[in-house]
């Protein structure tokens, strides 16, 4: 009798889709019967270890189509050398309270001094409570954009990247946009807009980003406008940590070209008018 019931059991679940609790339930039960716990115990349990199997491969599967270039979590990140980062503000952005009122983050600062570690760190919490993330390099961006235009796919193509709820650009600035690619990124991040939230990281300071839009100032300000109306900006000043060996064993780094040097020198770009930035935060580290 117990062997028909337990096999209906099997079925059961199945049949609702439990495939975690239908695998474990043998061993749930025999436990339940050596330990004389009650059968509300032995359900409760079950069903806590359906909910965390399933929590867990939904966040491996986000994390998965994230596509991010590496795993690096905030853990691992070393506040202590880079102390121009407010560690606290840091783990602020990590409760993802920015996400729900899709509000942008901003990360700036020259190579190396890890804002991609940073954004991949936040993309990874997002990731693991139940946020839908993608990572993608600005170039890549671009360079999609355009395709999507050329194959007629541009629609599907903004629909795709406006669905989730962080959209990670990362090394915007490192190579030029072409003034097609800058409009078409416009179009992105007007979607975006107020709905869901957009991390950059960028080695250029906004004075420059006209530079980076094929001189193209309006653009430029007409994304930085959106951009920044509800946004927290970092900008971080300090020693790459690629060079942190180097640097011990021969001296201080290189130095770098002025806008990698200071990104936080952000000019107005004219004619447009000031950026708007009621809503957001500025922080200087
Ligand atoms: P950026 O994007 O600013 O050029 P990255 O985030 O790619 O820099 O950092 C370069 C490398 O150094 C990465 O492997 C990153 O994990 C590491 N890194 C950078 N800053 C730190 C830090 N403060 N603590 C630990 N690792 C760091
Ligand atoms: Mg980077």
């Amino acid at each position: 009798m117990e062997i028909l019931e337990r096999a209906r059991l099997h079925e059961q679940l199945l049949e609702l889709k439990l495939r975690h609790a239908e695998k474990i339930v043998d061993r749930l039960c025999e436990e339940g019967t050596q330990r004389s716990l009650s059968y509300t115990e032995v359900l409760g349990r079950l069903l806590d270890e359906e909910i965390t199997h399933r929590r867990d491969r939904g966040a491996d599967l986000r994390i998965k189509l994230a596509h991010f270039p590496f795993k690096k979590t905030l853990e691992q990140f070393d506040f202590g050398f880079q102390p121009g980062i407010d560690q606290r503000q840091v783990e602020e952005l990590a409760t993802l309270g920015f996400l729900k009122e899709a509000g942008n983050l901003l990360l700036l600062g020259p190579s190396g001094v890890g804002k991609t570690h940073l954004a991949v760190a936040l993309g990874l919490k997002a990731c693991l409570a139940g946020c839908s993330t993608y990572f993608i390099s600005a170039h890549e961006l671009g360079r999609r954009l355009l395709a999507s235009l050329a194959d007629d796919t541009l629609e599907d193509k903004l629909f795709s990247l406006s669905k989730h709820t962080l959209l990670i650009i990362d090394e915007m600035g490192y190579l030029p946009f072409e003034p097609r690619q800058a409009t078409l990124l416009f179009q992105l991040v007007a979607r975006r807009y107020e709905r869901n939230s957009i991390l950059v990281t960028s080695n250029k300071s906004f004075g420059q980003w006209a530079e980076v839009f094929a001189g193209d100032a309006a653009v430029a300000s007409a994304i930085l406008d959106r951009l920044l109306h509800h946004a927290t900006v970092l900008n971080i000043r300090g020693p790459s940590y690629r060079l942190k060996d180097r640097s011990a064993a021969f001296g201080p780094a290189l130095p770098l070209g002025s806008a990698d040097r200071d990104p936080a020198a952000a000019g107005s770009l004219s004619p447009r008018p000031p950026l708007r930035t009621k809503g957001g935060k500025t922080i200087q580290a």
